[in-house]
């Protein structure tokens, strides 16, 4: 009979139990469900944003969840400017520092700016700040990540969000914004070639449109959604808690056999020609 209940609660273990990750953007929408996610499945996080106090909530959200059953600590708020390859570095020893290990780095932080346009009208400036908000935080990131998984010496897993609009072009542009996800991709694929015999894994997510403020608090007017909402063969907005279900899925070990992919998460959206009336 003990062993019967033994057996059992091994099946109750989390799907990241006694994993860290570290989860960039965990203020904002995909990043804020990430972190109760992880941590409900076993993981200790550290929530990183630029926004402290946006990082502050996810993790008060992750106590609430988790709970009294827990009694050790789950989830740290840490803010980082993605950025700046210090801090990243910091980040990363703070996460080794508090929690002893690093197996999980969810590049997600990510802007899509609200002058950022076509070609012609869009500042180097704005280009400047996309790129190194959206490409050289992954670099940034996923290098310190490999450095501290060479230290566990059993690997670690880097997923990185991209976007839908890295694989198709749209009439509404945004031109630095595509152009640095086609770049998350291309890094992505890089990185998980590199390192696999190292036993890290490297994917990419690309949602299809959200309703989260990176995306909401720009369509700001019913023609503008409905622009976007008829290229959707779902014919609506992703909602985050979908991506996060994705994110877990290739943290897990269920995807252990998963690196150098990119996960198209978007109502279908990358797949359509004319959608359903
Ligand atoms: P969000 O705006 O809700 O969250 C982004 C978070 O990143 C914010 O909390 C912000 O404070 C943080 N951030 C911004 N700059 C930072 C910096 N320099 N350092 C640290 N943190 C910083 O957006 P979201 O929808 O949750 O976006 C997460 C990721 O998903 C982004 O990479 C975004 O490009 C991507 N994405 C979003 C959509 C969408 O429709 N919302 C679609 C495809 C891809």
């Amino acid at each position: 009979m003990a062993i019967a209940v033994k057996e059992a609660l091994k099946d109750l273990k989390g799907r990241l139990e006694d994993k860290v990750a570290i989860i960039t953007g965990a203020g904002g929408g995909i990043g804020f469900e990430a972190c109760v996610l992880f941590a409900k499945e076993g993981a200790r996080v550290v929530a990183a944003d630029i926004e402290l106090k946006a990082a502050e909530k996810a993790v008060d959200r992750v106590k609430d969840v988790i709970g009294p059953l827990h009694l050790s600590k789950h989830a740290i708020a840490y803010k980082v400017d993605v950025t700046k390859e210090a801090e990243v570095k910091k980040m990363v020893e703070t996460a080794l520092r508090e929690f002893g290990r690093l197996d999980i780095m969810f590049n997600n932080a990510g802007i899509m700016h609200p002058h950022d346009d076509n070609a012609l009208s869009t500042d180097e400036k704005v280009w400047d700040l996309t790129f190194e908000t959206n490409v050289k935080s992954v670099w940034f990131g996923s290098k310190y990540a490999i450095e501290a998984f060479r230290r566990n010496g059993k690997g670690g897993n880097i997923i990185n969000t991209a976007s839908f609009v890295a694989s198709v072009g749209a009439a509404t542009p945004q031109l630095a914004y595509t152009a640095s996800k086609g770049a998350v991709l291309a890094l992505s694929r890089e990185l998980a070639v590199t390192h696999a015999r190292e036993n890290v894994r490297v994917n990419t997510i690309s949602p299809g449109p959200l309703n989260t403020p990176l995306l909401q608090n720009f369509l700001n007017t019913d023609d503008k959604k409905q622009r976007r909402l008829v290229h959707i063969p779902m014919g609506r907005f992703g909602e985050p808690i979908e991506i996060a279900q994705t994110a877990l899925f290739l943290a897990s070990d269920e995807a252990s056999y998963i690196t150098g992919a990119d996960f198209k998460v978007d109502g279908g959206v990358t797949s359509a020609y004319v959608t359903p009336e």
